[in-house]
């Protein structure tokens, strides 16, 4: 039974944001990090949860056969894609670690025990396989993983320190990482740290080390601040300031040089203008360009430039049986890229199969075309997995869905902490009591609260519908800035 409650104007506290700028004081950190990982498990409501990091989610068939043999052998028979594009198992029990780590270890999914939790890596997940112009980020997502394993000082980063590795489309550029790669149309890539939209320009085959070293200077500010901050945006004001000129300062000391030498003009489609070979001048700050703004991957085909097809697919409420795993692992010629809008892409698909594969798919309950009411409706566990919840939401949400679909995304959340909620603009749907909600836009400059039903006093069947209602209505407000 739902009800809606008048809309409030709540404040997004989820774990991953920062606190409002007045309340950061010099310590934002009481107490260590306590992110799960794939050795370090949660002890949940249902078990045991592990999250296994996958820079730029990328997976082999082979693996994610392993990842679901794990989930049906030692979990609950689920896998969950994060909004960081990782997986977690859960529902495991509580003496399957040391098992779960050597299948992992046989899997190739455990490179470093030490730094396990701090390979948080996005990367544009569309990258080469379709027909953008794009930068080679998977590449660089395998030699940053590489550097951050090997460095011991990497290994102190938060489990909530995020690279975002762009090539270009702005999709991941979005996302508010700690340290973004953004590859420009000149052939060069901007380094940047938390909402800075400056940065220093490095080559591309300089970009993973220096995305490194960016992530080692925020750890030397962050000490010397003694605020214990896990993410950019938590430094004090004065460290935070500092941060660009020490990243710069750093890339010249490692000799990375931060000199772009631009393409020639006219010697590629698209290309920009820029500093001319030898012209010694630094570039211009990136905050007088607009960024690029790619949309994340919508469900359904996409065509390949080797010929083949990949397939874009959504998992209801970002979960997914062994079953429709196993079958996106057998579809698939190539690594998997699981994505952050918990979405997988399945490469290397013959043409003349791809409409067959996206049926079977479909078929078996994944989300395959932008038209399914399912497509942008997301959820946190809620009940009975997360202690912290008020309601039912995933059920809550499903029972919510066929009323509506387009529109800006929507996320459902247990409490106020809001756990996985999009970026940008988005419908908050969070919950206050058993069967109760609050519904609201987030994202905008100015929050727009939508016009809820009024509470009742004996829950009714009916406010299922209204709430329900009120969330489709909320999904297609429209801008009023
Ligand atoms: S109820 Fe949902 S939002 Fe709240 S802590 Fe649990 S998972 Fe996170």
């Amino acid at each position: 039974m739902l009800a809606a409650m008048p809309p409030t104007s709540p404040t997004p506290v989820n774990r991953d944001e920062a606190p409002p700028r007045a309340a950061v004081r010099k310590s934002v950190r009481e107490r260590g990090d306590a992110c799960p990982g794939a050795l370090r498990l949660h002890a949940a409501d249902d078990g045991r949860l592990a999250r296994l990091r996958l820079p730029a989610g990328l997976l082999t068939p082979r693996q994610a056969q392993a990842l679901a043999d794990a989930a049906e052998r030692l979990g609950d028979g689920h896998l969950d894609l994060t909004s960081r594009g990782n997986v977690q198992l859960r529902g495991l029990g509580g003496s399957c670690g040391a098992e779960l780590a050597e299948r992992l270890h046989e899997a190739g999914l455990l490179p470093s025990e030490t730094h396990e939790r701090v390979r948080n890596i996005v990367a544009s997940p569309l990258a080469g396989l379709d027909e953008l112009p794009s930068a080679d980020v998977q590449l660089w997502a395998r030699e940053l993983d590489g550097l951050l394993c090997a460095s011991a000082r990497a290994a102190a980063l938060s489990g909530r320190f995020l690279f975002a590795l762009d090539d270009g489309r702005g999709d991941v550029a979005a996302l508010g990482a700690d340290v973004t790669l953004l590859a420009r149309r000149d052939g060069s890539v901007v380094v940047r740290t938390g909402a800075n939209r400056s940065g220093p320009r490095v080559t591309p085959e300089d970009a993973p080390r220096a995305a490194l070293l960016a992530a080692e200077t925020f750890l030397t500010l962050a000490e010397a601040s003694g605020s214990g901050a896990w993410r950019v945006r938590e430094l004090p004001a004065e460290h935070g300031r500092g941060l660009e000129a020490a990243v710069r300062a750093g890339l010249a000391d490692a000799g990375i040089a931060t000199e772009y030498v631009a393409e020639a003009p006219g010697s590629g489609a698209g290309a920009e203008p820029g500093p001319g070979p030898g012209s010694g001048s630094e570039p211009g700050p990136e905050a007088s360009k607009p960024d690029p703004e790619g949309e994340p991957p919508l469900p359904g085909p996409v065509p390949s430039p080797d010929g083949t097809v990949a397939l874009s697919v959504h998992a209801r409420l970002g979960r997914l049986t062994v079953a429709q795993w196993r079958l996106l692992a057998t579809a698939a010629n190539g690594p998997l890229r699981v994505t952050p809008w918990r979405g997988v892409i399945v490469p290397g698909v013959a043409p003349a199969a791809a409409g067959a594969v996206l049926d079977r798919l479909r078929t078996a309950g994944l989300i395959t075309n932008p038209g399914s009411p399912w497509h942008g409706v997301g959820a946190c566990t809620g009940r009975p997995g997360c202690a912290k919840a008020l309601a039912d939401v995933r059920s809550d949400a499903a029972a919510a869905v066929s009323r509506g679909s387009g529109g800006l995304p929507v996320h459902w959340s247990g409490c106020a902490r809001r756990c996985g909620h999009p970026q940008g603009r988005w419908v908050d749907v969070v919950a206050t009591g058993e069967g109760r909600y609050d519904i609201s836009v987030q994202g905008d400059a100015r929050p727009i609260t939508t016009t809820g039903p009024e509470p009742e006093p004996e829950l009714k069947p009916e406010l299922e519908l209204e709430l329900a209602d009120a969330v489709a209505a909320a999904r297609t407000t429209p801008l009023t800035r």
